[in-house]
């Protein structure tokens, strides 16, 4: 009953009240309850080879099925979750539910070696000593191969780095991960200093595809950044691809793999197991 009411009272307050204390502490414990009520669930974006529309992997992404307010995205839920701490067990249980899923989908269906699991990191799991010894533990329970999975970590995480973040990287990258920079493009990061991180593919946030239909200026933008990740050795993916039009520039330009609506939404669990079981390829140019 006083959770009932206490939810109730969430949404009678609007935004003036929006960051009080008292709110936050509530959405905190509504969160915390949440994670021991296994209220989350996790969808599959595929990540394609663009000439082919081939899958070539899948990126987790969280989604909160609250029994209320019905699906929440990660936007919503993310940040607090990271300033409450709360991040540390949520993305736990991501990690260890992604990785065991996918090893038995290598059990049921036949996946390419190259097919490759990204799950995102958040710089509070980054920072946390004890991350590489789960990992470990994830993968040794799990028994797919170190290098089928990739973790994903936003460009501003990475350049805030401290000792403990390089010591995680370097460590993940021992154990035969890939590490990803997320969202390129937002940070305003140098490439020489990227360079120096243990990271082998960088994935251009969206809002630098964004909009670029007909837009040449945009188009010669794209292609410097293409550029600015190959001269640094790295490998690119687009993430955002919504058009045709798009995927055919980025095509032009050299570009090999993306992600976005245009191939695929992040499906569910079955969904995604329907397309790599029909090994249906999702859309590509003709
Ligand atoms: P992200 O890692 O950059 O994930 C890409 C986001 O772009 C996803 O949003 C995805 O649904 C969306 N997207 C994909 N293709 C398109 C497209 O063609 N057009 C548009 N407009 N959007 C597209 P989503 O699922 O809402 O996730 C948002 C962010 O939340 C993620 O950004 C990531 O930073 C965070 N997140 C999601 N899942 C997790 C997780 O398991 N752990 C952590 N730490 N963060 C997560
Ligand atoms: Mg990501
Ligand atoms: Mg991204
Ligand atoms: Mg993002």
């Amino acid at each position: 009953e006083a959770k009932k009411d206490r939810r109730a009272s969430i949404k009678m307050f609007q935004p003036p009240m929006l960051f009080s204390r008292q709110l936050h502490n509530q959405m905190a414990a509504e969160l915390r309850d949440a994670i021991a009520a296994g209220e989350f669930t996790l969808y599959y974006q595929p990540v394609v080879e663009l000439a082919t529309g081939r899958i070539r992997g899948a990126e987790v992404l969280v989604r909160w099925n609250h029994p209320e307010r019905g699906m929440v995205m990660p936007d919503e839920f993310i940040p607090l979750a990271e300033e409450t701490g709360l991040i540390i067990d949520l993305g736990r249980w991501i990690m260890r539910t992604a990785v065991l899923a996918f090893a038995r989908w290598r059990t049921v269906i036949p996946l390419e070696d190259d097919f490759r699991l990204r799950v995102n990191l958040s710089v509070a799991e980054l920072q946390r000593i004890d991350l590489v010894d789960y990992v470990r533990e994830v993968l040794r329970d799990s028994r797919i191969d170190p290098a089928q999975l990739v973790l994903e970590i936003t460009e501003t995480a990475l350049v805030t780095g401290g000792d403990v973040e390089t010591y995680s990287l370097l460590s993940l990258k021992s154990l035969g991960v890939d590490i990803e920079i997320d969202d390129f493009g937002t940070g305003y990061s140098s490439i020489s200093y990227l360079r120096t991180l243990p990271v082998s593919m960088v994935k251009v946030d969206r809002s630098i595809l964004a909009g670029t239909n007909g837009d040449i200026s945009r188009n010669e933008f794209i292609a410097a950044v293409l550029q600015l990740i190959r001269a640094a050795g790295l490998e690119a993916v687009f993430e955002g691809i919504e058009t045709k039009e798009q995927v055919d520039r980025l095509l032009a330009m050299g570009c090999t793999s993306g992600q976005g609506y245009y191939f695929s939404r992040p499906v569910p669990e079955s969904e995604l197991l329907e397309l790599l079981g029909n090994s249906v390829s999702l859309p590509a140019p003709a």
